[in-house]
This record gives C-alpha cells, structure tokens and sequence, in this order.
C-alpha cells in the first residue's frame, strides 16, 4: 500500500527521481507501483483505492476498496470488496509451483514481441 523511496528491493529499474525527461506531466501518471489498485466506485464515480487485501489462496485475493470521495457535500464513502482471482498464464514461470495449475492463454498471432533487440 504504502511505499516510501528509501524501500529498497524495488526491481522495476527505475528510479523516481524528478526526471521528466521522457513523458514530461504524463512520466508520473505511469508509476503507480505494484502495490495499489484503483477500481472506479460503482455509486459515484470516483477512484477507489485499496485499503487492505486479504489471501484466501494463491489464485484467489479480496481486496477492500474505499471510495476516495470522501469530503465535501457529495460525500460517497463507499467501502466494498472485490475479487482477484488468477485466470491464466500468459508467459510460463521459470519457477514453476507444481501444486498451481493455470491454463495457458492463447498465443498472440504477434510473437515476434517478445525477441525484439533492446536497443
Ligand atoms: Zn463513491
């Protein structure tokens, strides 16, 4: 939920530091993190963000949202759960759990994605 920038272990590569070299206002919308999901509120409209989730197995999370319309005159407030649930693999894991048995997705008719040259 909550991540500060001295959290080390961040794999993603890149780090937040005020460059908006690339992407200028918009570089900051694309780094939401892992951590929080936003949902739209089914009864006014406004974001939603998680407040706590909760395991019930590895292919399944609850996940409480809370309304962040939360002042004002047009107060909403809603508090609701909703479901994860992990469908499908689309790239197979290299550390595969023998006990997680996912269908595979079907391939895109695009594969050539994935072996392009960096650089
Ligand atoms: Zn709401």
């Amino acid at each position: 939920m909550k991540y500060d920038k001295n959290t080390t272990g961040a794999k993603s590569g890149n780090d937040m530091e005020n460059d908006t070299r690339f992407g200028g206002a918009n570089a900051n919308r694309r780094h939401q993190g892992g951590s929080t999901l936003k949902q739209i509120c089914p009864h006014c409209g406004a974001v939603a963000t998680t407040r706590t989730t909760r395991t019930i197995t590895p292919l399944f999370r609850e996940l409480r949202f809370q309304c962040t319309n939360v002042e004002g005159d047009d107060v909403c407030g809603h508090t609701f759960v909703a479901a994860l649930t992990i469908e499908r693999t689309i790239v197979p894991s290299a550390r595969p759990n023998p006990r997680i048995n996912l269908p595979i997705a079907q391939p895109r008719t695009n594969r050539t994605a994935l072996a392009s040259p960096a650089g």
